[in-house]
């Protein structure tokens, strides 16, 4: 180990700066959240730390250093662009035998500030020992991503019922485990809703009952299009999380594989030979055991759950058994297709709104309002519509789209094989079956779908319009 790992404890304790630029300046405030008199020594300071220095937070040395500087200092940090001048810095603590960091320069230092992930009281300190700062801001990213804020107030939650707990659970085992629960179950839950009071309350309730199998609970997920890249932080802590995972076709491999390793999948999406009412019945059923049984279940849906997902049946269910629930929102379909055909959906010039329609309609659900699909001034985005294009078209123009109007059809959205094929509204169906389109595919109605002919970046881009006029 080339570098001892420690946490300082600076409180009202003196730390010099050197230096009177903007790297100075963010020394300065950290060191100032943590409490410590701050003096910052420059011939000139910039506005950020004149500012600091008129509003009482720093003292100022002015002119050139000195050893003198360095009079009753625990800490030195030297950040000024004159190496002569961090050299002589770290020379004159290091006669002094106080700790100096020169920044960026770990052959002139003798302690190094580390990357941190601040969950405070939780702190994680990060450090390539000064030889691969781009790696350790890589690793500090992760850790950044894995815990979500929640973290420092249970933290501060657990510090306060310390004792407590201890009393009540003599066990070390024992106390391990309820630990274990507080950072999974509910009182986390609520902490992340920013409810330092329930979460309490649901403190309490745990331990009057400390040996009970926990409740287990649902978080249903928003995966996205497909795209790993496009999973929320959330996401990506509920699978990381997860004791099993009930997912639908539509999800890919990419975000599967994200998951804890050694979590349950499960595929729950529709097998031979069953209807959708029958197929969601086996989910209700299972989320609701899997949660009873205690487990962390993660309900993962391709987009947005509650875009075309039955994601309400599924939470209705939850509640109608007393199952808790969080939802966590995803990337939906039109979202991830327009932005990866460049199609701005509400493009000031073109639309005023933007519809979200399904194209395959419950049995017993009215036909389309035509009419109102068919004004002008706004986007259509229809979600499985591929079996349905030649209906779609027709209706439209019959209310009054007109003929020309622009459409995109966008298959595979973000996935790296996206197909985008633009074209007129007329010849919707048969540029589709000449280019052999097929689900998923979104269809975009209105002119800003031509846009995606000058604003597409990423994909095969079939331009269906220039094909017409040319032919
Ligand atoms: N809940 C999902 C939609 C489920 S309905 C969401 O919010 O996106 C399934 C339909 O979504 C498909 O028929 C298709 O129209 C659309 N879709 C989903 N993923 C898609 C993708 N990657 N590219 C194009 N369309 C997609």
């Amino acid at each position: 180990m080339k570098l001892f790992p420690l946490f300082a404890d600076l409180n009202q304790r003196l730390v010099l700066v050197v230096g009177g630029g903007a790297v100075a300046a963010r020394k300065a405030q950290a060191l100032l959240e943590a409490g410590a008199f701050v003096r910052v020594g420059a011939p000139e300071l910039n506005a950020e730390l004149s500012a600091m220095v008129r509003d009482g937070k720093v003292a100022h040395l002015a002119g050139r250093f000195h050893d003198g500087w360095l009079d009753d200092a625990w800490l030195v940090v030297a950040a000024t662009d004159d190496a002569q001048v961090n050299a002589q810095v770290a020379a004159a603590a290091g006669a002094r035998r106080i700790l100096a960091n020169v920044v960026d320069d770990p052959a002139l230092s003798s302690f190094q500030v580390p990357s941190i992930v601040d969950r405070s009281p939780l702190i994680v300190a990060i450090s390539s020992s000064g030889v691969a700062p781009v790696l350790a801001r890589r690793l500090r990213e992760r850790i950044e991503s894995m815990f979500d804020h929640a973290l420092g107030p249970l933290a501060e939650l657990a510090a306060r019922y310390r004792t407590r707990i201890r009393e009540r659970l003599p066990d070390l085992g024992a106390r391990r485990r309820f630990y274990d629960r507080l950072l999974d179950g509910p009182v986390a839950a609520l902490l992340r809703q920013a409810r330092p009071e329930q979460a309490a309350q649901a403190l309490e309730t745990a331990l009057a009952q400390p040996q009970q199998t926990p409740a287990g609970s649902v978080v249903l997920v928003g995966a996205g299009p497909g795209d790993p890249g496009l999973l929320t932080l959330k996401a990506l802590r509920a699978l990381n999380e997860a004791d099993v995972i009930l997912y639908d076709r539509l999800v890919g491999d990419g975000i599967l594989s994200l998951a804890r390793r050694d979590a349950e999948r499960i595929d729950v999406g529709k097998r031979p030979g069953e209807d959708h009412a029958a197929t969601q019945a086996r989910i209700h059923a299972l989320m609701v055991e899997q949660a009873r049984h205690g487990r962390r279940v993660v309900r993962l849906k391709g987009g947005d759950a509650f875009i075309f997902g039955r994601g309400g049946e599924e939470l209705q269910h939850l509640r109608a058994h007393g199952v808790p629930y969080e939802v966590v929102p995803g990337v939906t379909a039109a979202l991830a297709c327009a932005a990866h055909a460049g199609i701005p959906l509400t493009h000031r010039d073109h639309a005023q709104s933007l519809h979200l329609i399904t194209a395959h309609c419950r049995d017993d659900a009215a036909a389309p309002d035509w009419a109102a699909l068919a004004a002008g001034n706004q986007t259509l985005a229809f979600y499985m519509g591929v079996g349905q294009l030649e209906p779609l078209s027709r209706g439209l123009r019959e209310h009054g789209r007109p003929a020309d109007t622009p459409f995109a059809l966008v298959e595979n959205g973000s996935r790296p094989e996206q197909r985008v094929l633009t074209g007129r509204l007329e010849d919707l169906a048969e540029l589709a079956r000449a280019h052999a389109i097929h689900a998923p595919a979104l269809l975009i109605v209105g002119s800003v779908a031509a846009l995606a002919n000058e604003l597409h970046w990423f994909g095969e881009h079939i331009d269906g319009m220039a094909a017409a006029t040319a032919g």
